[in-house]
Order: C-alpha cells, then structure tokens, then sequence
C-alpha cells in the first residue's frame, strides 16, 4: 500500500525531545512515509534528538543554531547532500524569548533580547526558506511549515517579546508565501493552543492559559502535540496544493471568541 508521503524528503527543525511540537509532526510524516532529516540545538539534546531521529532511520542529524548563517548554510548543503539535491518538506518548529521576558512587563524588554527573540523566532523563517528554495525548487515546489500563537495577533499577558516575534514570523509567512509561489512553494502555519513542552514550561502563567481556553474555547477542552501533527500532515501534503500564505488554528477554536 502507498502512503501520503512515500518518496518525499522532509528536514525538521525544532524537535528538542518527545514532547516537542515538531516530533509529533515528524512522527506523522514518518509514519506517512517520508525520509526525514533533522537538526539540534547544542549539546545537552543532541543524544535525545538522536535517538528520536534513529527510530524513524532518519539518514541525516545535524547541529543547527538559527542564529548563525553558517550553520542554517551547511545544514541545507548536508540536506541537499543527503536527498540527492532535493528537499520536498520544512518544518520550523524554532522559538527563542529569555525567560526574564516572558514575565513582567513588555515595556521593560531591552534592545538585544528584544532583537534576539525575533532573530530565532522570525528571522530564521526567512533564512531557512531562502537556503530550502533551490533545493524545492528542484523537485518542482515544496511545503514550508512554522508554528505561531494568537499572542502575535493579540496581547496575551506574559506572551510579551514572543507576541511580537510571532507577528513577525506571521507576516513573514505572507512574504514568503507572495514571494515563493511561483517556484510552487507553499508557505504555512499553524497556530497553535497551548500544549506542554519545555519551551512552553518558560512561560509565566501558562497554566492560566491552558485553563482559559479549556473555560471558553468552544470545545472546552486542551490540544494535543498531535493534533497538530495532524493539521501538519495536512498543510505539508499535495492535498493543500493550492493553500499558502495562511495560517490554521489548532485551538479548539479560542481564537474565535470575543471573550
Ligand atoms: P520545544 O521547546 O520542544 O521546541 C522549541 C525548539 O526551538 C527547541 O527544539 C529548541 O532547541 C529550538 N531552538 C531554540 N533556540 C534555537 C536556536 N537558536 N537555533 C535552533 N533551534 C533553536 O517547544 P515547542 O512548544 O514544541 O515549540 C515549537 C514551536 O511551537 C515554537 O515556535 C513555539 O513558539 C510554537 N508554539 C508552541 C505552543 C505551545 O503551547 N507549546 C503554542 C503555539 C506555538
């Protein structure tokens, strides 16, 4: 039988352990079919991205900070290197804020972490698809996939610099998307609810969060990592071959709410 993703080559960024929002993607993609490659930030989870990445034979895991263009260049050579020149599939699964600014007040964020949040939560987007470009381009068009958050379209308390960052990243998506089409590349996101992950853990208040979407959500009721690694499949699949530029809540519906 034929899966949804045979013969189709993916890289993922962002998966720092199983709880990871872009493992409960690449899961699905795997299991879908797709050869997947990885990459890590630093030391302290390459042995749990590895092993993670080994149990979906993963040909290629490599270290990636955002920050450095060296680092996104010679990932994307290893990538092309390992899929024969051809990449189908990106997921950016990649946030960044110092924990001092996901408490008190946004006024108070200074200039370098101010810059630095938007560096890895939205620049990296734009580096990432313009190294992904040739490589899709190849292979006739590709799917470019990130996570974003209602706090960049409204203020949520605590959210602060990442508010800011995801509205970034968001209007990035659009760019990208206007920029890219003609090469068939689709450029995507999903916005998702609260889920617990470690980046999430930084967040002061995030139980506030998960508590007001599961009071006035009209679903009542909390998202799962997998849940969005289904909407993924989605976005990432032929199936949504004329979907770009947008954005698909996986938010038991909150975002919908006017209070
Ligand atoms: P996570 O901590 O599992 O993933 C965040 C990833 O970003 C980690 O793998 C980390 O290594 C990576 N990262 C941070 N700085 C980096 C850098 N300089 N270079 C390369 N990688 C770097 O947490 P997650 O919740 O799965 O987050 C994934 C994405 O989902 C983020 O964009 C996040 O904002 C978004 N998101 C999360 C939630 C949620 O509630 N968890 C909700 C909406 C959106």
């Amino acid at each position: 039988m034929t899966r949804p993703y045979d013969g189709k080559r993916g890289l993922v960024l962002g998966v720092a352990n199983r709880r990871s929002i872009a493992w409960a993607i690449a899961k699905r993609l795997a299991d879908g079919g797709a050869a997947l490659a990885f990459t890590y930030q630093g030391e302290r989870i390459e042995k749990s991205v590895r092993e993670l990445a080994g149990s979906v034979s993963s040909p290629l895991v490599t270290d990636c900070d955002v920050r450095s263009d060296d680092d996104v260049r010679r990932v994307f050579d290893k990538v092309g290197q390992a899929f024969d020149g051809g990449l189908d599939l990106l997921v950016h699964s990649v946030a960044f804020a110092a924990a001092e600014d996901l408490e008190g007040r946004f006024t108070d964020t200074p200039r370098e972490r101010f810059w630095l949040a938007l560096d890895v939560s939205a620049y990296s987007l734009v580096s990432c698809a313009r190294a992904a470009e040739p490589l899709m381009e190849s292979r006739g068009g590709g799917s470019i996939l990130t996570m974003t958050y209602l706090g960049g379209e409204r203020a949520v308390p605590h959210y602060n610099v990442m508010g800011v960052a995801k509205a970034a990243l968001d209007a990035s998506v659009r760019y990208l998307a206007w920029d890219l089409g003609p090469k068939n590349i689709r450029v995507n996101a999903i916005s998702a609810g609260p889920v617990r992950t470690l980046s999430a853990r930084s967040i002061a208040g995030f139980p506030t969060m998960e508590a007001i979407v599961e009071e006035r959500s009209p679903l009542h009721r909390h998202i799962e990592a997998d849940d969005v690694g289904a909407a993924a499949t989605f976005l990432l699949s032929d199936d949504a071959k004329n979907v770009t530029g947008t954005t698909l809540y996986v938010d038991s519906g909150y975002h919908a709410m006017g209070m």
